[in-house]
Order: C-alpha cells, then sequence, then structure tokens
C-alpha cells in the first residue's frame, strides 16, 4: 500500500508521550521524516526507537517548547536535516488545573507559557519556511476544553480558547498562500496529562471523570491527526472535534 506521507517532512512537539508520542509513529507510518521535540531525551528516544524499528526516518530535538531560542533551533535543525518541512503539530501541552481561587499562579504561568507560548513560538518560527514553500500544515492541539467551559478547569479554558481563536486567526491570514491550519479538540484521552496538578481535590475530580467514561487512546487522537494531514492538499480539514462516545459534556 503507499505511504500517504512520503516525502513529507512533520515535527511534533510535546512527542515524548501520550498524543504526540502516537502522533510521531502514526505519521512515520505514513512514510512522513518526523523530528520529534520535547524536554526529556529518555523519552524521547524510547519513541525514536519504535519510529526507526519501523523502518522511519527520526530526528530528535530536546526542547523546551517555552524558550523561544529552543524552538527556533528545532525548526532550523529539521530544516538542515531533511531540506523542508510540510507539517507542524503544535502538541506539546499541560493541563494544572484547579480551582481559580485556590490556585498557585506559577501554575497559571506555566500552563500559559507551554499551552500559549509554546504555540506561538513553533508557529512563527516555522511561517517563514511553509510561506517560502507556498505549502505547509499548522495542527493546532486544543481540547473540548477549548470549546467548553466548566467550573474547575477555568485557566486551562482560557489556554484552549486562545488556541482556538489564534488557529482562525492564522487560517485566516495563510489560507491564501495554500497554507493549511487545523485544530484538534480531543475530550478525555488515557495519557499521562493529570500527573502535573499540584492541588489533590483538583486531581481527585479529574481521575474520577476519567474513570466515569472510557476515555480516548492517544493512537486515536493521533489516527484524527494523520487523516488531517494526509488529505490532497486542496483539502484543508479546518476542525477536528473528538470525544470519547461516553463523554456527554
Ligand atoms: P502528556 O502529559 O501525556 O504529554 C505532554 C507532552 O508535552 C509530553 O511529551 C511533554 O514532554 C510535553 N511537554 C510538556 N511541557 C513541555 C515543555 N515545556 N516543552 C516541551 N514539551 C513539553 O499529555 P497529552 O498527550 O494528553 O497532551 C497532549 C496535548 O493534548 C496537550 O496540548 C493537551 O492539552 C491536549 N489534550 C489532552 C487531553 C487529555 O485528556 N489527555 C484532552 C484534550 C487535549 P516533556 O515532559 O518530555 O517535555
Amino acid at each position: 500500500m503507499t505511504q500517504k506521507l512520503a516525502g513529507k517532512v512533520a515535527i511534533i512537539t510535546g512527542a515524548s508521550a501520550g498524543i504526540g508520542a502516537a502522533t510521531a509513529i502514526a505519521l512515520a507510518e505514513e512514510g512522513a521524516y518526523v523530528a520529534i521535540a520535547a524536554r526529556r531525551a529518555d523519552k524521547l528516544n524510547e519513541v525514536a526507537q519504535k519510529i526507526e524499528a519501523l523502518g522511519g526516518k527520526v530526528l530528535q530535538v530536546v526542547t523546551d517548547i517555552t524558550d523561544e531560542a529552543q524552538v527556533q533551533n528545532l525548526i532550523a535543525k529539521t530544516k538542515e536535516t531533511f531540506g523542508r518541512i510540510d507539517i507542524l503539530v503544535n502538541n506539546a501541552g499541560i493541563a494544572i488545573v484547579g480551582q481559580i481561587a485556590n490556585a498557585n499562579t506559577d501554575d497559571w504561568r506555566k500552563m500559559i507559557d507551554v499551552n500559549i507560548f509554546g504555540v506561538l513560538y513553533a508557529t512563527h518560527a516555522v511561517l517563514p519556511t511553509l510561506l517560502e514553500q507556498k505549502s505547509g500544515h499548522i495542527v493546532n492541539i486544543s481540547s473540548v476544553a477549548g470549546r467548553t467551559v466548566r467550573a474547575g478547569i477555568g485557566l486551562y479554558n482560557l489556554t484552549k480558547w486562545g488556541v482556538n481563536a489564534f488557529s482562525e486567526a492564522l487560517r485566516l491570514e495563510v489560507t491564501p498562500q495554500n497554507i493549511r491550519v487545523t485544530v484538534v479538540e480531543p475530550g478525555m484521552v488515557n495519557t499521562e496529562i493529570d500527573q502535573h496538578i499540584s492541588d489533590p481535590v483538583a486531581y481527585e475530580k479529574s481521575q474520577a471523570l476519567r474513570k466515569s467514561i472510557t476515555p480516548l487512546e492517544a493512537e486515536d487522537v493521533a489516527n484524527a491527526i494523520a487523516y488531517a494531514v494526509s488529505q490532497p492538499e486542496r483539502v484543508d480539514v479546518n476542525e477536528i472535534l473528538i470525544r470519547p462516545t461516553t463523554q456527554y459534556w
């Protein structure tokens, strides 16, 4: 069977775990050369080994997405290694949820740095290459929390609504230059994401919600991303909202 992404180059942020790792593997299975980025070198290496075992080509770039210079280095190294960039998946994200009144405001800064500035830095750094090529695809991982607000996750909501608004503004600016923009909004996914929650009450609440349904697996979201980036160039899948079947909220 022909691989739909043969000859394409994809960068995936937050690729050391969860949705990002599954997406890197899914895109490599379709023939893309992948650059994988995150802070934990050992975990990145595990993902890289899986990709290589499938016969894929992979570049590991240890990157803290909140540091603009490191993000610029990620984009530059990818271009230097593979010669072009076709797909950027802005996936790195954290969810330190909890009530506004109880919050440690450092958690707000961390979340805004990763979920907002991470997306902005990577998008800004990759755009000159995509504009020069007159082709490319940016996929921003938002959340159901980018469309519906719940008490107890207000700052996460703020970041993901921000990602949705930014994605639409970006789409309006770059589609005339033949660049595609997709925003993906998963419901609950079975990953490490809850492990950063510092408020024990919020942690228990989130875990209870996850246990009340059958969450998505990271591969389910990766498949949705692979679908969006595998379409013919005339097709721009603007938005994918994907919930576990039993998640009504
Ligand atoms: P995980 O916690 O499993 O993975 C998060 C990834 O982001 C890791 O690879 C982590 O790597 C990376 N990351 C975190 N901080 C940074 C940083 N400063 N610099 C670089 N990389 C960083 O989470 P998920 O896979 O669940 O989340 C992926 C995306 O999906 C996020 O944007 C999240 O908001 C979104 N999402 C998740 C849902 C869920 O229920 N799981 C639901 C809806 C959306 P490292 O620690 O090695 O740096």
